[in-house]
């Protein structure tokens, strides 16, 4: 951090400013003395230090952060760590996201029966996608809308897990349904974008063993949404993974506006942590969901959740988005071989220079 003075700041004022760093410490500090200034840099972790106490003090003009806020999702972290590889690799019941392979989460947007749960699954398994998604706990706008079956989707999600051979993920609304997903044993736990700022919730979530997706809340800054995945991981917790949902814009032909610039940065630049696109819920529609998963492989994610329904006419939820099984099958395919494109041509990975 470094804390730029004003031009006619006193030498009182620059040694109360240090004072205070002191006290707040430990941290190193030095001054760069110029000819119109002085510039005073603070080493050390600065993530809790209240900056705008020091904004507040006598002769301060500028409190400038140089490194990021979110330090643990950050990239430069990972790179400090010296772990051998630039990014994190998120195990979800055997499967890795974020290594040399795309990862498919498919199936449809809320559990509605055993049959439909187990029909899903096959025939996802056999498109090519490696874990299976379904709702058991669904946040709807309105009130009269199906939200899910509960408990009875969890148990109709594990009997599928086991008949099928496919890792779970789904989405958790409360830190009062933990245990429910521990017993009946769901592989990652899904943060949906009306939750991010739920900070109950992501606390709770930090203490959590299996991995935590969290998906980007439609209204949320890149940066912002990192701060998020920050707080899963303060206590240490690794395994988080990230997802591009769609983001709300002037735009109203789309459900929502798939965020491409912002998978490509959080790739390039910004996080280490792995990065999925989801084009079910960014475009709301069937027929832009092949297209927009080729799209979201070529700007660097890791992988995709896509939404699919054995026949979407009858679709609790959100059924003029979910792929039919054949199209799902073709997605995937022409996907990875995109995914094998993006990923030799040396653009996923951060510039070197
Ligand atoms: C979902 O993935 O089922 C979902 C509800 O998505 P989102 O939280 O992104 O709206
Ligand atoms: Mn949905």
């Amino acid at each position: 951090m470094i804390i730029k003075m004003k031009r006619q700041a006193t030498p009182e004022q620059i040694e109360e400013v240090k004072q205070r760093l002191y006290e707040l410490g430990p941290y190193e500090i030095g001054d760069i003395v110029g000819t119109e200034r002085v510039v005073i840099g603070v080493k050390g972790d600065v993530t809790a230090l209240p900056e705008d106490q020091i904004r507040e003090l006598s002769g301060v003009e500028e409190v400038i952060l140089i490194s990021k806020k979110y330090k643990r999702a950050s990239l430069e972290y990972r790179t400090q760590l010296n772990h051998g590889s630039l990014y994190s690799r998120v195990d979800v019941g055997g499967v890795t996201i974020g290594g040399d392979e795309l990862v498919v989460i498919a199936g449809p947007c809320v559990v509605e029966s055993q049959e439909q749960i187990l029909t899903t699954a096959k025939y996802v398994k056999d498109a090519g996608a490696q874990l299976l998604r379904g709702g058991a706990f669904k946040p709807r706008t309105s009130p009269y809308s199906f939200d899910g079956l509960k408990e009875e989707g969890l148990r109709y999600l594990q009997v599928a897990r086991k008949e099928i051979g496919l890792p779970v993920v789904t989405e958790i609304m409360s830190e009062r349904q933990i245990d429910l997903f521990e017993k009946y044993e769901v592989d990652c736990y899904q943060v949906g974008s009306r939750n991010g700022r739920n900070q109950e919730l992501l606390n709770a979530l930090r203490s959590v063993s299996k991995p935590v997706l969290l998906k980007r809340e439609m209204g949320t800054p890149v940066e912002e949404y990192l701060l998020y995945a920050e707080r899963l991981m303060v206590d240490g917790k690794e395994n988080v993974i990230l997802c591009e949902r769609g983001i709300t814009t002037f735009e109203t032909f789309t459900r929502n506006t798939l965020d491409l610039n912002a998978v490509a940065a959080m790739k390039r630049m910004l996080t280490h942590l792995p990065v999925l696109v989801d084009p079910s819920h960014s475009t709301g529609m069937r027929e832009l969901v092949p297209l927009a998963s080729f799209a979201g492989v070529a700007a660097g994610a890791d992988g995709l959740l896509i939404e699919t329904h054995p026949d979407p006419r009858y679709a609790k939820c959100d059924g003029p988005q979910a792929l039919l099984k054949e199209e799902l099958h073709l997605t995937i395919q022409k996907c990875r071989e995109i995914y094998a494109l993006v990923r030799t041509s040396g653009f996923v990975s951060p510039a070197l220079h």
